[in-house]
C-alpha cells in the first residue's frame, strides 16, 4: 500500500486519501493479507510500516521530490509483493511497467484534458481504479480494473437524530472556490440561517479565503472555525441541521458528503461530478441545480430521515464493501 508521503495515516486533520488508505490497509490485515504500508513514519497502522520520511510534512503537499523518493523506495522492494496498490499522484504510474509486480492505481483526483492524456500515455502501466462512475466517464478509454467507492467506518462517526441537532448549517472542507463556500454563505444569508465554515486554508487558496470568505465572517451568523480536531469534526458534522455542498467543480468523490450522512446529517449539493451517485436525492438530502433550489429544499430538510442517511452510508460506502472491491481487483491483477 503506497500512500502519498506528506500526511500521516490516519490523518489528524485534512487528508481524504489518507483515510481511504487507513481503512483499506487495516481491513486487508484484518482479512489475513500480509500488508506493507509506505507512509510517513508517524503513521499508525496494523500493516508493516515502511517510512521513507520520519514524520509528516503537510506544508510540502504536492512537492514531487518526496513522492518520487517514496515510490522509488517501494519499487526497489517490488519483488517482495504480489500487488502494489498505489495512491500517489502521478509519480508511480509512468514507472509501473518497469517492474514485474502489478500496480493498482486509485485515481483520487479529477480528470482534465492533460491528466487524461497523461494516463493515456501510460495506458498499460497500471491497473486503474476509479472512485466514481462519473470520474470514470470523464476519460472512458483507459484500462480500468474497476470502480470502488471510497469508504468510511461509520462506527467512528456519531449519529444524531433531528431532535439532537443544533441550529446551524455546515460547510466543511478544503477552503477553495471549487467547494463553493461563498455560495454556502449566500444561502445562509438569504435564509437567515447560521453557518459554520470549517477547513484548512492551504497556501494556494489563501487569496480566496482572505478576499472572498473572511470579509463575510461576522463570528455570529457566519462563523469560521478553521481546521479542527477529529473530535470537533465529529461534533460539527453530527450537530448540523444540514451540510451544504454547493460545489463548482467535477468532484471525483467527495468524502465530506458521506461523513455528513453517516452522522445523520442531510446533504444539500449541486449536481457536479459524483454528487448524484453519492447523495440519494430525496432520501439522504437534495441534489439541486441553483441557489434558489437549495434555499427551497432547505425549507424541506426535515423531510429527510437522519436514520436513512446513516443506513445509506452503511450499505453503500462501508469499509467491507470497498475491501471486497479491492480484494477482487488484487486477485484479478495478480492472476490469483
Ligand atoms: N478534512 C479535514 N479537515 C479539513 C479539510 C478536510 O479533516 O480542514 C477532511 C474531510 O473531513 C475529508 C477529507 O479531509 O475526510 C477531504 O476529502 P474530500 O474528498 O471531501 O475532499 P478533497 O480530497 O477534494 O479535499
Amino acid at each position: 500500500m503506497l500512500a502519498p508521503p506528506w500526511i500521516k495515516i490516519p490523518p489528524a486533520g485534512y487528508g481524504g486519501i489518507e483515510w481511504v488508505v487507513h481503512y483499506l490497509s487495516d481491513a486487508m490485515v484484518e482479512r489475513g493479507h500480509d500488508v506493507t504500508l509506505f507512509a510517513p513514519g508517524s503513521s499508525v497502522t496494523r500493516a508493516r510500516l515502511v517510512s521513507t520520511f520520519p514524520g509528516e510534512m503537510p506544508d510540502r503537499i504536492g512537492q514531487t521530490m518526496y513522492e518520487v523518493k517514496q515510490v522509488a523506495s517501494c519499487f526497489a522492494q517490488a519483488a517482495g509483493f504480489d500487488v502494489i496498490h498505489d495512491h500517489s499522484g502521478f509519480a508511480a504510474v509512468p514507472f509501473a511497467s518497469l517492474i514485474e509486480t502489478p500496480v493498482v492505481h486509485t485515481l483520487h483526483g479529477p480528470f482534465s484534458v492533460d491528466i487524461c492524456s497523461f494516463y493515456e500515455t501510460f495506458r498499460d502501466s497500471a491497473h486503474l481504479v476509479a472512485i466514481s462512475e462519473y470520474q470514470r466517464s470523464c476519460c472512458p478509454g483507459l484500462r480500468y480494473a474497476g470502480t470502488v467507492y471510497n469508504p468510511i467506518d461509520i462506527s467512528d462517526w456519531p449519529f444524531r437524530n433531528r431532535d439532537e441537532k443544533e441550529d446551524y448549517l455546515l460547510a466543511f472542507g478544503r477552503l477553495c472556490a471549487e467547494k463553493g463556500f461563498h455560495t454556502a454563505i449566500e444561502v445562509a444569508k438569504r435564509t437567515g440561517n447560521k453557518l459554520i465554515i470549517a477547513g484548512a486554508v492551504q497556501q494556494v487558496y489563501r487569496d480566496y479565503y482572505e478576499t472572498v470568505i473572511r470579509p463575510q465572517v461576522d463570528g455570529d451568523q457566519i462563523r469560521f472555525v478553521g481546521e479542527v480536531s477529529l473530535t470537533e469534526k465529529w461534533n460539527l458534522f453530527s450537530k448540523a441541521r444540514a451540510f451544504l455542498f454547493p460545489i463548482q467543480w467535477p468532484e471525483p468523490f467527495g468524502l465530506v458528503m458521506i461523513e455528513a450522512m453517516a452522522c445523520g446529517t442531510p446533504v444539500l449539493a449541486f449536481p457536479e461530478g459524483s454528487v448524484p451517485e453519492v447523495v440519494s436525492d430525496g432520501v439522504t438530502g437534495f441534489v439541486v441545480s441553483s441557489v434558489e433550489q437549495m434555499i427551497d429544499r432547505l425549507g424541506k430538510i426535515d423531510e429527510i430521515d437522519p436514520g436513512a442517511c446513516r443506513q445509506y452510508v452503511r450499505d453503500k460506502f462501508s469499509v467491507a464493501r470497498a475491501a471486497d472491491g479491492y480484494e477482487k481487483i488484487y486477485a484479478d491483477v495478480a492472476g490469483a
